[in-house]
């Protein structure tokens, strides 16, 4: 019998959420195990950080020189890399640090030795340092699109990466438009669909975690916020917040940020 594609999941600069949504697939992530080999995965208990592997997923960004020499070595012992979550797809939140007027000097505002914390100028997506052959988005990572990539790698498939916006599966899912309806600052007309909309279902307006869709409006939606009453500041927070460094947010939230003359 043919040996059992090897796989591994590796941690980088992060909060360990999109390992967790692989764990909490429960049941399914015991079926896939009988598909593949997992060889690493610390958070499960498997651990060969330098093994060669068919396939490999990232969470994290690339955010220290040790996280930069890693990667290099993860992609050459990996097969077939996907990078997994905001972090490695856009930098996440951590980005938001290389926004920081002054460079680095917020680092000894905060640490009393600063001296101890070894941190390349920007934290970046993996993409940025190693080709990648495929991205799934969020805040966490969905964990019915991890396991849809590694069934379709397992049948030599591309996963699928959807690029719709959160508004067509919110009407999909027959959901009440909580921007029309409601007023409250939603950003699914911008963001990619993968979640199921998951917050308008519940009443709750998108804050943008799986990123930009394709071909997002984002000077229309920005208007549209500001005719809600609110501010520049407060419309450049909407586009800088978990994907700030993914381009189509971040020259959305530059824009307001010009236009933002200290009116909170
Ligand atoms: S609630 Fe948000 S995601 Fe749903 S249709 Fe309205 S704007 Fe779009
Ligand atoms: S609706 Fe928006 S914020 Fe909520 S999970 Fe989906 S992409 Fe993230």
């Amino acid at each position: 019998m043919d040996a059992k594609p090897r796989l591994a999941v590796h941690k980088f600069s992060s909060c360990d959420g999109c390992q967790l949504a692989f764990l909490n697939q429960g049941a399914e992530l015991l079926q896939l195990a009988t598909l593949v080999e997992i060889v690493h995965f610390a958070q499960a208990g498997f651990v060969a950080p330098d093994a060669t592997v068919d396939m490999a997923f990232v969470e994290g960004s690339i955010s220290t020189p040790e996280d930069e020499k890693r990667i290099r070595l993860v992609r050459k012992n990996s097969r077939y890399l996907v990078a997994i979550g905001a972090c490695a797809t856009a930098g996440g939140l951590q980005a938001l640090r290389n926004r920081a007027p002054g460079g680095a000097g917020w680092i000894a505002e905060i640490y009393p030795q600063p001296g101890h914390i070894h941190a390349l100028p920007a934290s970046t997506a993996v993409s940025a340092h190693v080709p990648v052959d495929a991205e799934l988005w969020g805040c966490p990572v969905n964990g019915r699109q991890v396991l849809d990539a590694v069934r379709g790698r397992l049948f030599g498939v591309t996963p699928v990466v959807e690029t719709d916006k959160v508004c067509l599966e919110c009407k999909r899912q027959q959901g009440v438009c909580v921007l029309v309806a409601h007023g409250a600052p939603c950003m699914g007309p911008v963001t990619r669909t993968g979640c199921g909309a998951l917050c308008p279902r519940l009443h709750r307006d998108c804050y943008a975690c799986y990123g930009p869709a394709e071909n997002a409006n984002t000077q229309a939606l920005g208007r549209r916020l500001a005719d809600l009453g609110l501010s520049p500041a407060a419309i450049a927070r909407r586009f800088l917040s978990i994907n700030n460094a993914a381009t189509a947010f971040r020259d959305a939230g530059d824009r307001w940020q010009e236009e933002d003359h200290g009116d909170a």
